[in-house]
């Protein structure tokens, strides 16, 4: 089979390659489509440590092709996804108590296991979620990673209807918090980008108020006109956006991070301690966040911008992606072959 392989050059290899059998407990999908995510360039280019050899890819859906010994909760037949957190350890703290995400021995596809960027990809079949009738696998592809991933940043928020939830980033992230927000959790939100295209965009799914940080200050903005957000979701990979967050919510509010860019926020303990707000880090999502998140999106709640492509076009694709060429998700189709 067709599969999308790491090189040493830090480049993708499209090659035949086989996959070993199942083991017990696993199945194999047969994939329809995987998406490209800023996750797999940091894989690709070694940021995370040389992974020569690897089958890229974590956005993948697949229809099982074949069961393993043991499996009970896939059948042949049954469209399913292949996610970063792949696997769990199943008995640390993290993983009994709804914190899965953060077991210390997770496995992530295309990282630590091969991933989805191939016409077939072996899956713990218990880690492997079912995708709802009437969902379209391509745009399930996007929910596996950006739409589960913002969803659980906008539950972690705990925002509730009729709050303000000001979102930081607009971008491929960001467009779906808002969509969640507003469509999920019934919340106001405000959008806050640099691009004005992306605020336009903002406004078009919803956005109840918009903000260039260029032409004014968010967080004053926010304090005068709304009193304060309740909450906040930063998508933005910069440490103004952090910053500008934590001013902007209201005593008792909520700062989430999504966003990672590489530096540390400034963080006042006053302001922290004197108005009771609240930071935290939320990251991808488990595997009820995603069943979740599929079926939002299959009742058309949230609708991510897929642009499908061919798999030899994945080092085009990832050149694209580092020059910020385009908007929304491109999605690699294994439907044709
Ligand atoms: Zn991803
Ligand atoms: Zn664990």
């Amino acid at each position: 089979m067709k599969a999308a392989v790491i090189t040493k050059d830090h480049k993708i290899e499209v090659k035949d390659t086989k996959l070993r059998p199942l083991k017990y407990g696993e199945a194999l999908l047969e994939m329809e489509y995987c998406g490209v995510c800023h996750t797999d360039l940091h894989v690709k280019n070694g940021d995370f440590g040389d992974e020569t050899g690897r089958i890229t890819g974590h956005e993948g859906i697949g229809i099982v092709k074949e069961i393993g010994e043991g499996v009970t909760s896939l059948k042949v037949g049954d469209r399913a996804s292949v996610a970063w957190f792949f696997k769990g350890c199943g008995h640390c703290e993290y993983c009994v108590s709804g914190n899965e995400t953060l077991c210390r021995n997770v496995e992530n596809a295309g990282y630590t296991v091969d991933g989805a960027m191939a016409e077939q990809c072996i899956v713990v079949a218990d880690y492997s979620v079912k995708v709802p009738d009437g969902l379209d696998p391509a745009i399930a592809s996007s929910i596996t990673c950006a739409g589960v991933t913002t969803y659980k940043a906008v539950k972690v928020s705990k925002i509730e209807p009729g709050q303000w939830l000001a979102i930081y980033g607009l971008g491929g992230l960001g467009n779906l918090a808002l969509q969640y927000a507003k469509n999920v959790f019934n919340a106001k939100v405000i959008a806050i980008d640099v691009n004005d295209e992306q605020l336009a965009f903002a406004k078009e799914l919803g956005a109840d108020l918009i903000i260039n940080p260029k032409n004014e200050d968010a967080a004053k903005v926010i304090q005068e006109k709304v009193g304060g957000a309740h909450a906040t979701v930063v998508t933005a990979v910069a440490k103004s956006a952090f910053n500008s967050a934590v001013e902007a919510v209201r005593a008792g509010g909520r700062v989430v991070a999504v966003g990672l860019p590489p530096e540390n926020m400034d963080l006042s303990i006053p302001r922290l301690v004197l108005d009771g707000i609240e930071v935290l880090g939320s990251l991808v999502g488990t595997r009820e966040d995603l069943k979740e998140s599929f079926q939002f999106a299959a009742e058309g709640k949230v609708k991510p911008k897929v642009t499908k492509r061919k798999v030899e076009e994945i080092n085009e694709i990832f050149d694209e992606m580092e020059h910020g060429k385009f908007t929304g998700r491109m999605v690699v189709d294994f439907t044709h072959h």
